[in-house]
């Protein structure tokens, strides 16, 4: 039996992880869990899997949890400490989704106690991921990809040799203006950016996934998770989401994974690698059904902030640490409706631009590029 703990377990990934717990209760129990501010949603995870130790996103929610009645006794907390702790608590499995440079702590946290971490929290390798990797090293601690294209590339690599790899081939949607011109994107809503096409997604990341900030995000974390220099990862759009991605070897071979856009075939394998489970509820693919995949080549002209990702990851250092950031704030305040779709790629531009690297930072240095950015942007929403 696997004790897991999972952090966001009310986002869009939580909820998903709890369903493949719910289809192996032989296999998984939830030991431990956080949750920001959906206090029913949590009650109703606490009350079917009963975990000893909840971590709520605010003394505000932990006070609203508090005053409800529970059939069994567990410990609660509220507020960044709590976090960590839920990420360690009486586990030996982290699923981490939560969303946002929150995850970071908690992640390395997991590590120095030698809990294998399943990280769905991309902008945890994006923001700094050379800390993340580096403890992961020095504890021999596994990191196991979640996001579906590294969860394919992960696949394709099982049993290959890491020399062998030519390239890495991410796949992407598109996210939802992929029909639209760059000069169709002025007067886009809020409402029709959260129509995914593919996938149903938190608010954050369908955001990226239209801007393709997202993508961007996932080269950063294949070059990571990989360690596979930039130039040798491209991005395919592939409007379909059926090939996840695929990597080619030296000798010309392609192998690709494929399967129905479901999360919850990768949140699986990442929580039974090497191994695999039967998972019934998801649907199995016929191509005959989907009839055609299509491809094209990702213009970085029309999607800039695929391009302020790459040119990010290859100077390194904070750099990747102010796109988060920026991304993370501009992100938000399109959401609240205060700015307009393309001004998020202004907003983190102007971050970029003013923006001196430091190389080779520590936590401390991440902690307050990442803090003195948001400051920024803020000033510019001001
Ligand atoms: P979501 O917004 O649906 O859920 C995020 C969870 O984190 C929620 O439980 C929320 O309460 C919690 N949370 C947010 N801020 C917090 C804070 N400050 N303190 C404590 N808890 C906090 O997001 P999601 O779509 O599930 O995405 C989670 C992560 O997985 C993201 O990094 C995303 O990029 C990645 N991811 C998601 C998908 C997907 O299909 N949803 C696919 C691939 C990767
Ligand atoms: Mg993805």
């Amino acid at each position: 039996m696997k004790k897991i703990s999972i952090l966001g377990a009310t986002g869009s990934i939580g909820i998903q992880t709890l369903d493949v717990l719910r289809c192996h209760p032989d296999q998984f129990q939830l030991v431990s869990m956080s949750f920001g501010s959906n206090v029913e949603q949590a009650v109703k995870i606490i009350n079917e899997f009963k975990p000893e130790y909840v971590a709520a996103g605010s003394k505000e929610a932990y006070d609203i949890l508090s005053s409800n009645v529970f059939s069994h006794s567990f410990s609660v907390g509220y507020g960044e400490e709590a976090l960590a702790e839920a990420a360690v608590y009486k586990a030996d499995f982290l699923v981490n989704a939560l969303v946002g440079s929150v995850g970071l702590v908690p992640t390395l946290k997991a590590i120095e106690e030698k809990i294998p971490v399943a990280l769905a929290n991309k902008e945890t390798l994006v923001t700094a991921g050379h800390i993340v990797k580096e403890h992961a090293k020095r504890y021999n601690v596994p990191l196991l990809p979640v996001d579906s294209e590294h969860s394919a590339i992960f696949q394709c690599l099982h049993g290959e040799q890491p020399k062998t790899i030519e390239r890495l081939i991410i796949t992407a949607s598109g996210g939802s203006f992929r029909e639209k011109k760059r000069e169709e994107l002025e007067g886009v809503t809020v409402k029709e950016a959260l129509n995914h096409p593919n996938w149903s997604m938190g608010a954050k990341i369908t955001i990226d996934s239209a801007t393709m900030m997202n993508k961007g995000f996932e080269v950063i974390e294949a070059h990571w998770l990989f360690d596979i220099p930039y130039d040798k990862i491209e991005v395919l759009l592939h409007k379909e989401s059926i090939i996840h991605s695929m990597v080619e070897f030296k000798d010309r071979s392609i192998l690709a994974q494929l399967g129905s856009p479901d999360m919850r075939v990768p949140i699986q394998y990442a929580l039974t690698y090497p191994d695999r489970l039967s998972l019934p509820s998801v649907k199995s693919l016929n191509l005959w059904e989907v009839g055609q995949l299509n491809f094209k080549k990702a213009d970085e002209k029309r999607y800039r902030c695929l391009q302020f990702a790459f040119e990010s990851g290859k100077i390194g250092g904070t750099m990747p640490t102010v796109l988060n950031a920026a991304n993370e704030m501009a992100v938000e305040a399109f959401l609240n409706g205060r700015i307009s779709f393309l001004q998020i790629e202004e907003l983190i531009e102007s971050s970029l631009n003013r923006h001196q690297a430091i190389a080779r930072p520590n936590l401390q240095d991440i902690q307050e590029v990442d803090k003195e950015t948001r400051a920024f942007v803020q000033s510019l929403l001001a």
